[in-house]
């Protein structure tokens, strides 16, 4: 670890040097060779005169260079400082804009808190609703939920909504898209369900073409609102699959099926995939994947991601209310 020392005038420059990234720190640093000015940690040094004009905060480090102050998560150079020049910088989503969580699970299949717990937590972090999502019976570990523990699910939501409105929880479903292609549950099942997150947990080793068979097959069902992490990765346990990814998010696009970005430890679509689908015109879901209250953190960590791949907030379908999802 280092600990860097600095004047108070100087920690502008000291700030933005240190937090990198090192290609966005070289196109800074040319920046100011076109402007007849040297950059480092120690400030802005007039080539000509070597006179030093110090930055006190990060703002005044970009106004010298004669751009919009741009957020950390942008800074990887990755067209974020012409974009400034242009005056074409996203306005970021951020935490506030999103109003519910589209993926959560409870002790009805593998999650390790009660609904109503769940669901207090998710309201006491400034959520207006949270999507209940918990297994199909395929994924046998998790004791997926037969029709019968489905219609009593959605007994208990009713009776739960009523004591927490005006927060809702959604009824939905983590329904497993089968290693054949089929879904878990049937339509009319399917039909019942406010939201329903399509996920592929097993035959992660088929070639491309099988999984991208598997993966439209559910985007085209009507029923299916969200494709779960899309990728299956888990950081540093599980690496993600890949499909032929512009049929994947044409067919996304073409049929207002969102992807969903997942802050457990999956972060999965990561921030480049998520920019790309982005600009095929998907629509992305930001969602904590909650086990447990400590898990909703989560969402916080998606909308990291959703922020690393420059997605503004009408990308993202969950900033808006209940109404939009259950019409
Ligand atoms: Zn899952
Ligand atoms: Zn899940």
């Amino acid at each position: 670890m280092d600990l860097m020392l600095c004047r108070p005038e100087a920690w502008g420059t000291h700030l933005v040097h240190f937090t990198g990234s090192k290609e966005h720190n070289v196109a800074l640093r040319e920046r100011a060779l076109d402007r007849g000015l040297s950059l480092s940690e120690k400030g802005f040094r007039d080539v000509d005169s070597g006179e030093l004009l110090l930055a006190a905060d990060e703002e005044e480090v970009y106004a010298r260079l004669e751009l919009p102050w741009i957020a950390p998560e942008l800074r990887e150079g990755e067209g974020e400082i012409s974009a400034a020049a242009a005056g074409r910088l996203p306005r970021l989503v951020e935490r506030t804009d999103v109003r519910g969580d589209t993926h959560t699970h409870s002790d009805w299949t593998d999650g390790v808190d009660t609904i109503e717990t769940m669901a207090r937590a998710a309201r006491e972090r400034g959520l207006e609703y949270m999507v209940l999502t918990d297994h199909s019976p395929s994924l046998g570990v998790t004791r997926g939920l037969t029709p019968d523990r489905i219609a009593e699910q959605k007994l208990e939501l009713d009776r739960l909504n009523g004591e927490l409105a005006p927060f809702r929880i959604l009824h939905g479903t983590e329904l497993e898209i089968r290693s054949d292609g089929s879904l878990d549950y049937p339509d009319d099942l399917l039909a019942a369900f406010d939201v329903v997150v399509a996920s592929i947990h097993t035959g992660r080793s088929q070639p491309t073409e099988q999984l991208t068979r598997r993966a439209l097959a559910a985007i085209e069902n009507p029923n299916v609102d969200i494709i779960a992490h899309p990728t299956g990765r888990i950081v540093n346990r599980r690496d993600p699959v890949s499909y032929d990814w512009p049929q994947v998010f044409e067919a996304a696009a073409r049929t207002g099926t969102r992807l969903e970005i997942n802050g457990s430890p999956r972060l999965d679509l990561d921030e480049r995939l998520a920019r790309d689908a982005a600009r095929a015109g998907v629509q992305l879901t930001l969602a904590s994947d909650a086990h447990r209250t400590e898990e909703l953190v989560y969402l916080d960590y998606a909308v990291g991601v959703a922020r690393r791949a420059w997605l503004e907030p009408e990308q993202i379908a969950n900033v808006v209310g209940t109404e939009e999802w259950t019409r």
